[in-house]
């Protein structure tokens, strides 16, 4: 079903998306931002576990993976489904679980449907408990995959890796660490995330602060009471509470902070778009009755449909994949009026869907809010997919408590902190506690957020084969760094909607290509120069798409709003024909035996 929005009003909605972003766009762009230093340096401690004496580590494994995310993990359990035994998981974290290990602020859960975020559900026979379930299931679910795959054994837990540097003589890869370990592998992957490392909103007078403030990656239950599973936050019940933030994160922990704290105040500078969440228990008895490689299928379709592809059925039906229905069902309309198949019938076809959509979430916070000078700052003025899109069924209606006051700065930002409390707007606000929504650093140096430089043949850092920007086959080899496989997805699929996927994809790869050198008795895996040079031609940059366009109120995913370079755009670019074509052409490289591109010597 599609609602028709008037010509005249679409023109105005374009006037205010750019009069909204303008008001937003700041000259420091990402530099605004200040990193957990001085008073906040603790913020990138491990606050949950006690790290136990251990003597160094000076071995040989044949796979060192470093980072136990999601992608690390499942690199390595399919390593391990391949043969090969000895894998070594290295985390600065207590645990397994990488974001999952981390964040635990109340109210945290996937935005992604469960059946397609968690990853090898069948594997270990996991039951999600719900479409999307909270982010203690989460973390359990890594250390299930830990478990399953024999992973802890030889894991190197709280453990910090300093250094990773490629010894030509031996052909072997020296592991540093802050623990004293140096120890060698065959093989190198790096899963170190895109997200984990925090950042403080730009405001003086932060360390001023005189009563307690944290991020929310660090959330101080010693403070605020409760749990992370969602016991009342009893240290809250008299506190005057502000938070500064209100993204993805923010939009979870409100509803908790709503119901628990005295009052609460929710510095705004933007708003997110809320869309409707549903969530709902699953059914074992249903679960039991899927077909065996049923998630392999969900993923997939998932993916087709939300990237705008046909399939006979919505197996996720989510709002990610409502949104690329309705484009589809107005391709489909236009094809047959007439129009052109090809993407500029798909661009107008987007656009009027992105309208009806924020139109929709524009009445959705009028008919929950209230308070209408509340619900008018609650709307957001941007495409759907200039923020992560947010999916709540608590957090709108959380803004008509009367313990909870929404202080909006029209886009400017919070002034000043000062021992007492937050300044915004020109008024001076009494806070006990002050929350940091304010989200983690994407587009700085890699080895500033990894913690290590990784060093490649003739003493050349990765840092500086990067430095005009990144170089790859399929986002994994890099040339001039033989038998390293880095984790990620960008010049990959870049899929953003379910990151896991991309892992759970590449994993078969990487795992068929180390399989292999194993047994053929490589010592060296390396990507041609040629190869990696032609890999650039298949993928295309990010700028100028939907998601990262400069067109987009300022905010993470278009790099707060500066143009990138040319250089800068390879980052964060992938496969030109999309991510379901990515996963396919991957799949039939690795099928085939020959991996073209990379070399086996
Ligand atoms: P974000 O970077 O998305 O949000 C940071 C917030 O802080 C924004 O609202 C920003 O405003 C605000 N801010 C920054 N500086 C100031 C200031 N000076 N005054 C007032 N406000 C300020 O970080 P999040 O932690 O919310 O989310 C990061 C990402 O983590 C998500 O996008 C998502 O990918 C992931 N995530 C995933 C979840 C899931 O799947 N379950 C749940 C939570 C997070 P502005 O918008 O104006 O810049």
């Amino acid at each position: 079903m599609t609602t028709e929005i008037s010509d005249e009003r679409r023109e105005q909605l374009r006037l205010r998306y750019l009069a909204e972003r303008d008001k937003r766009l700041r000259p420091d762009g990402n530099d605004q931002y200040r990193e957990p230093t001085g008073r906040f340096e603790h913020f990138l401690d491990d606050p949950y576990t006690d790290v136990v004496d251990r003597e160094a580590v000076t071995d040989e494994v044949t796979v060192a993976v470093v980072g136990a995310g999601f992608s690390g993990l499942v690199t390595a359990a399919r390593l391990v489904e391949a043969g090969v035994q000895d894998v070594r998981l290295i985390d600065t974290a207590g645990d397994v679980g990488g974001v999952w290990y981390w964040n635990r602020y109340p109210g945290a859960m996937c935005d992604t449907a469960a059946m397609i975020y968690l990853p090898l559900l069948e594997e270990t026979g996991t039951v999600p408990s719900a479409k999307y379930v909270p982010a203690h299931e989460i973390f359990a679910h890594a250390r299930r995959i830990a478990d399953t795959f024999g992973l802890y054994d030889n894991a190197l837990l709280s453990t910090g890796v300093t250094s990773v540097t490629w010894d030509e003589s031996s052909s072997r890869w020296c592991i540093e660490t802050d623990r004293g370990d140096a120890f060698h592998a065959k093989f190198v992957a790096t899963g170190t995330g895109p997200l984990h490392r925090p950042k403080l909103p730009g405001v003086d007078g932060l360390e001023a602060f005189s009563g307690d403030i944290f991020h929310t990656s660090r959330w101080d239950y010693s403070v605020t009471g409760g749990s992370p599973s969602g016991d009342p936050m009893s240290g809250l019940a008299d506190k005057r509470v502000g938070i500064i933030g209100t993204g993805a994160t923010a939009v979870q922990c409100i509803p908790r902070l709503g119901r628990d704290a005295g009052e609460l105040l929710v510095f705004q500078r933007t708003p997110s778009s809320i869309d409707v969440r549903n969530n709902h228990p699953i059914d074992p008895e249903w679960f039991a009755s899927l077909e065996p490689g049923w998630q392999r299928r969900w993923l997939r379709n998932f993916t087709v449909l939300q990237t705008g592809g046909f399939a006979d059925e919505d197996l996720v039906m989510d709002g990610w994949t409502d949104i690329s229905q309705r484009i589809r069902d107005r391709v489909v309309a236009r094809v047959q009026a007439g129009d052109p198949l090809g993407p500029e019938t798909a661009l107008v076809a987007y656009e009027e869907s992105d309208d009806e959509k924020m139109e929709e979430i524009r009445a959705r916070v009028d008919s929950i809010v209230s308070d209408p000078v509340t619900a008018e700052a609650l709307k957001p003025w941007y495409r759907q997919l200039c923020k992560r899109p947010c999916f709540h069924d608590e957090y709108l209606q959380t803004y008509n408590r009367p313990n909870v006051h929404l202080i909006d700065t029209d886009g400017k930002g919070v002034d000043r902190v000062d021992a007492a409390g937050v300044w915004a707007n020109g008024v001076h606000h009494a806070l006990d506690v002050i929350v940091l929504a304010s989200g983690f650093e994407v587009g700085t140096e890699l080895s500033r957020r990894a913690g290590f430089e990784i060093t490649g043949r003739a003493e050349l850092t990765l840092g500086e084969y990067w430095r005009s920007g990144m170089r790859s086959l399929h986002g994994t080899n890099v040339h001039g760094f033989p038998n390293l496989f880095i984790l990620g997805f960008a010049q990959a699929a870049n899929l953003v909607s379910n990151v896991p996927h991309n892992y759970v994809e590449s994993a078969d790869a990487i795992a068929a290509v180390i399989a292999h050198a194993v047994a053929v008795e490589a010592r060296e895996v390396e990507v041609t120069k040629e190869a990696e040079a032609a890999w650039l031609g298949r993928i295309q940059p990010r700028q100028g798409s939907v998601i990262g366009s400069p067109d987009c109120t300022p905010g993470y995913y278009n790099n707060e709003g500066k143009p990138l370079g040319e250089d800068q755009q390879l980052n964060g670019s992938g496969f030109i024909d999309g991510a379901v074509a990515y996963f396919e052409y991957l799949e039939a490289w690795r099928s085939t035996g020959h991996f073209e591109g990379l070399e086996f010597r």
